[in-house]
């Protein structure tokens, strides 16, 4: 009997450790130069002498040390993730290339949400088939023309821009989107009209954030961008860190009201050492019917920021097409924000579309049919819903975070199969500021 007992002890730890065998750093390869002819230093060259600064303005010798600052800079940025760059060519790699053929972007990437799929397919992304781009050659913006700069200090500008921008591009490989810049805590509803350029600090920002050319200033990952990072797939695996997903329960929460709460899909948060806040993401998510309501439920503690985000159109294509779709039927959704109230619902926040241009969010150029709420304060610790209203059926996915501010002590999270009593969360003992 005993014997039985160790085997199943020995089996349990193996089964452990086959899951802990995914964790092994995911490497990037970063290759400078592309397709023979295409070298990093005629690339450079080209941006430079793009600017006005001579057509060999970079000493060949110095490219050696260009490279290694860019590859720094990448490490830091993902600093803290499973994440390993090397410049040496690994069989089965994702790949991020510095030279080849300009196009007329900084650079270009699959989107590869969760680190999951990539869109219109539920398999597995293979990594050897994930290339993000950098087209060294357009960085000219990020060199300094002004009388008395140095080489040397045009070529630091140069690293961050190019790494920073390289950070980006494998951000989307690794399921980042373009409006993860703006989740900020610093950003709420209070400063929607005018974010002050915040969203510009981060990874994601783009030229529709307000980004400029020049990108020679250093850059690094927001809040929502880092919390994403953690929810895909052996992105982050600090202490046994796992994503935390909720699959849709399919159309059985569909009250019409939050008054039924009991039909909602309680979801349970798990916090991310990283970033900070508490997150989950439901997935398979489907409206069978249009009409439906697809409901979950959770407990918030007062001045806690939420976010909801959701996955069904955005782009196929980052940095290339801008429009698409990213599931073959995607879901139409609205996307409201109810708390109980004491059995009389009112809505918190309310979002049909996504919309941002520069410092504004919720307003200006850019939108996708997907809804999003962005660090929405909760007003009183209370029972909260959030309603994915289906427009027209089909798929989607939502990323939803709770951010605790660090004044707050605490958060009240839901659980779906403990009692909510057991979920309650000191979250901020666990703050590492
Ligand atoms: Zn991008």
């Amino acid at each position: 009997m005993r014997l039985h007992i160790s085997v199943l002890i020995v089996l349990a730890v193996l089964l452990a450790n086959g899951g802990r065998a995914s964790a092994a750093p995911i490497p990037v390869v970063l290759n400078f130069d592309s397709n023979g002819a295409n070298s990093f230093l005629n690339a450079i060259d080209a941006a430079a002498d793009g600017v006005g600064l001579g057509a060999a303005y970079f000493p060949a010798g110095d490219v050696a040390g260009i490279k290694t600052a860019i590859q720094n800079e990448l490490t830091n940025v993902y600093n803290g993730f499973n994440i390993q760059f090397t410049t040496a060519p690994t069989a089965g790699a994702r790949t991020e290339t510095f030279a080849d053929p300009a196009g007329n972007v900084f650079g270009l990437a699959p989107f590869n949400w969760r680190n999951a799929f990539l869109p219109n397919t539920s398999s597995p992304a293979n990594d050897a088939a994930i290339t993000a781009q950098i087209f060294s050659s357009n960085f000219g913006p990020s060199l300094s023309t002004a009388a008395g700069t140095t080489v040397a200090q045009n070529e630091a500008r140069l690293a961050i821009g190019i790494a920073d921008t390289g950070a980006h591009e494998l951000g989307h490989t690794f399921g980042l989107d373009h409006q993860d810049d703006y989740g900020d805590p610093r950003i709420t509803p209070a400063n929607y009209a005018n974010t002050l350029g915040i969203q510009n600090t981060h990874i994601m920002a783009s030229g529709v954030s307000g980004l400029g050319n020049d990108r020679s200033t250093p850059r690094q990952f927001s809040q929502l961008e880092l919390a994403k990072l953690a929810q895909s797939n052996n992105v982050y695996v600090a202490n046994g860190f796992t994503p935390n997903l909720a699959p849709d329960a399919g159309d059985t929460h569909t009250q019409l009201s939050t008054a039924g709460a009991n039909a909602s899909q309680p979801l349970n948060f798990k916090f991310v050492q990283i970033a900070g806040e508490s997150v989950v993401t439901v997935t398979g998510g489907t409206i069978g019917t249009a009409g439906i309501h697809d409901v979950y439920s959770f407990l918030g503690g007062a001045g806690s920021l939420l976010t909801a985000d959701i996955l069904a159109f955005s782009a196929p294509f980052e940095d290339d097409v801008a429009t698409g779709k990213f599931f073959n039927t995607p879901a139409n959704t609205l996307l409201t924000l109810w708390r109980l109230n004491g059995g009389n619902p009112q809505v918190v926040a309310f979002s049909s579309d996504k919309q941002y241009s520069g410092n504004k969010w919720l307003s200006g150029v850019e939108t996708d049919a997907d809804p999003m709420i962005l660090n929405q304060p909760l007003p009183v610790t209370d029972t909260y819903f959030l309603d994915v209203q289906g427009v027209s059926t089909g798929n989607y996915e939502m990323f939803v975070s709770a951010a605790v501010p660090e004044a707050s002590t605490w958060l009240l999270l839901g659980s779906g199969l403990l009692a909510l009593a057991f979920a309650r969360r000191k979250l901020a003992a666990t703050e590492t500021g």
